[in-house]
This record gives structure tokens, sequence and C-alpha cells, in this order.
């Protein structure tokens, strides 16, 4: 595996490639990989001749200063689990390699419209700003011709749909599925920090979602406040949000037709997210 931390040389050696004729598969990350990322890993070696891994914390995309400091960096270990899944190429720059200007370097947000300001994007002011800011910087620098997301992060991936459309990259999108713990849980680098009584707790919130899935020609309102109910009967667990929404413009959804339902739970100052089509 090749390993850039400057993105003039990543750049000249992937338009080299892109002149061949190649597909380029990117995975954009923060690191600490897990099954799931290895997953969107082999998602990209299937379809594509290349495949670009970037790690790189992004400062600008944290509301909370204290996940920023927290967020583990296990850049060995990534590194191995990359060039066991035959990973071609890592980015992982350093934050005055992305932000030479300083993080507040004029990024224009695109317009992506109401689904900014829902759900992750009301809970956490400036986030996806913050994060659309660095995909955008990416694909500048690693131009792929496909780009692969997890589902985990459903608003994540329909923004960033979004985003690409607007800016009229030519870049074949494809969000890829949920890897869960035998438990259910979806993996997450934040599950490390649970207590083990806590992880195992935490199962609760996807049987939850199963549960609404099962019933959904019931009144979701109902289905609502027993998920909410059954998830809070665990000691600690804080349910932010669980919303029903409309899966292609995530506007809020009265029945089960094109629905998805996501949530945001908080256990031991950890924020867990999760989502399941209904
Ligand atoms: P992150 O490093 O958390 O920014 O995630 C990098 C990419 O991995 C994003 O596209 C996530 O949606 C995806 N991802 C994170 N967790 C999972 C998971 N459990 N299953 C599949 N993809 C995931």
């Amino acid at each position: 595996m090749i390993n850039y931390k400057y993105s003039l040389y990543l750049k000249n050696f992937i338009s080299r490639q892109i002149k061949f004729g190649k597909k380029v598969g990117f995975v954009p990350t923060m690191g600490a990989l897990h099954a799931g990322h290895i997953s969107l890993i082999k998602a990209a070696k299937s379809e594509c001749d290349l495949v670009v891994c970037s790690i790189f914390v992004n400062p600008t995309q944290f509301n909370n200063q204290e996940d920023l400091v927290k967020y583990p960096r296990t850049l060995e270990a990534d590194i191995t689990l990359l060039e066991e899944a035959g990973c071609d190429v890592l980015f992982a720059p350093s934050v005055k390699e992305m932000y030479p200007n300083g993080p507040k370097n004029g990024f224009v947000v695109p317009k992506v419209g109401a689904m900014l300001t829902v759900m992750e994007g009301a809970h956490r002011p400036g986030h996806f700003e913050g994060m659309m800011q660095v995909v955008s910087l990416l694909l500048d620098k690693v131009n792929p011709t496909h780009l692969f997301m997890g589902l985990k992060d459903y608003q994540q991936f329909a923004i960033c749909c979004k985003m690409v459309e607007l800016q009229k990259r030519k870049i074949e999108m494809r969000g890829m599925p949920t890897m869960r713990e035998k438990s259910g849980l979806a993996m997450s680098s934040r599950n490390e920090r649970l207590s083990v009584q806590a992880r195992k707790n935490a199962a609760i919130i996807y049987k939850s979602l199963q549960s609404i899935q099962e019933n959904k020609h019931k009144d979701l309102s109902l289905l609502k406040q027993e998920a909410i109910k059954q998830i809070e009967a665990e000691e600690g667990f804080e349910v932010e949000y669980l919303e029903f929404a409309d899966k292609h413009s995530l506007m809020p959804s009265k029945n089960a037709d094109n629905t998805i339902v996501l949530c945001a739970i908080w256990v031991e100052n950890i924020r867990l997210i999760d989502n399941l089509i209904l």
C-alpha cells in the first residue's frame, strides 16, 4: 500500500491512473478502523481498479471539543487492517496539509436544503458544514470516480449525494449497509469507549428499530413512544431523537412508505446513532 501524507504526490499518482481509464474508488474515514470501514474497502475493491482510503480526524466537523480530543487515533493498527484488506493507497494528511490557511478557509456551504437542519443537523450545529468542507477538499485532492460511504451515517450520505450533484462532480455514489456487532449494535469506533455493561445493553437500540420495522403498519407515533420507553429503560440511556423521515428528502414522515427511522442515543456521555429502512 502506498502511503501519502501530501496531496500533491497523491494527485499526480491518481491523475495518471485516471488517464489510463482506471476506476478509482475512494473511502474517506477518520481512522480507528473496524469491520464496518473494511466492508467499504472491500466493496470498493470489488468494483474499482484502485482503492484509496483517507484517514483524517477533521477538526471542523466536531461540535464537541471533548469528542475531538478523545477521538481514537490508531494509525499503525489501521495500516495493518487496510493492507490485509488490499487497499492500494492511504492518504493520511496533517491538519496543516488539509487546511494550510487554517480551518476557516472560506468554504462556501453547498445549498443542500432542509436536510441540513433536521435530526443530526439540528442536534450537532456546524457538524455537516464541517463534514461537507472536508469531503469536498478530499474529493478535490483524490479525484475519485466512485465514492463509498456507510449508510450507518444515513443523513451524511444523503447530504454528500446532494453536494456531489450540486458541485457537478462526476462521481458514482455508493451507500453501503451497516455492519453490526453480534448483538446488533452498529459498529462504531465510539463503542470502544463504552463500559462492558453499556455495550451489552446498547443492543436494545437495534432491537427497538427492528420492532418498529416489524410493526410498521401500526401508528408510528405510538411505535416511537414505545421504542423510546424501551431504550430509556436501560440504565443511563437517553434518546436524543428518534424520527421517521422520507428516505430521499429526509423530511418528516407520517407513515411507513419510503420511510426510514433514525435515532441518536446518549449513554455514558457517548453518542450512538443508528437507523433502519422500514
Ligand atoms: P468515520 O470514520 O466514522 O467517519 O466513518 C467513515 C465511513 O465508514 C463513513 O462512510 C461511515 O458511514 C462508514 N461506517 C462507519 N461505521 C460503519 C458501519 N458500522 N458499517 C458500515 N459503514 C460504516
